[in-house]
């Protein structure tokens, strides 16, 4: 769990309005925007808005209802964008490529190149 006092994360920031982002889903709790690397045609980042749980075991033991509604929101996102058609990539720890340590789905879909697996 992050403390009160840590710094926010980029998606928070984005979260903020301080960095800007192509919004393309939002709930109370849940923000999705374009990744601003795409893997993909379509290449989403579905996120937490609070940066509490850095990655998808802690946010399945501390929120299950929150993760449900994330992947719910990312399930909409991909209706409207790829058909519902979609790869959904959770990466966990720098090894397997998570870069940002605020829990995050990957919603990649349309036309997906064999083994788009990672989204880095
Ligand atoms: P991770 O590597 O942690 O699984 O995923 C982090 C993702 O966030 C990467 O795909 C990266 O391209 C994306 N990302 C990092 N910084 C920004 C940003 O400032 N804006 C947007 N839209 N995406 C970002």
């Amino acid at each position: 769990m992050a403390s009160p006092a840590a710094e926010p994360t980029i998606f928070s920031r984005i979260v903020a309005r301080e960095i800007p982002a192509t919004i393309v889903a939002e709930t109370d709790q849940v923000i999705a925007f374009n990744d601003i690397h795409p893997q993909a045609p379509v290449h989403v980042v579905v996120t937490t808005k609070s940066q509490r749980y850095r990655n998808v075991g802690e946010l399945a033991a501390g929120d299950p209802a929150l993760l449900a509604e994330l992947i719910a929101v990312a399930g909409r996102v991909a209706d409207e964008h790829c058909n519902g058609e979609y790869r959904l990539v959770f990466n966990t720890g720098e090894s397997a490529g998570q870069t940002v340590f605020h829990v995050h789905a990957h919603v990649l879909g349309g036309d997906l190149e064999e083994g788009t697996l990672a989204a880095q």
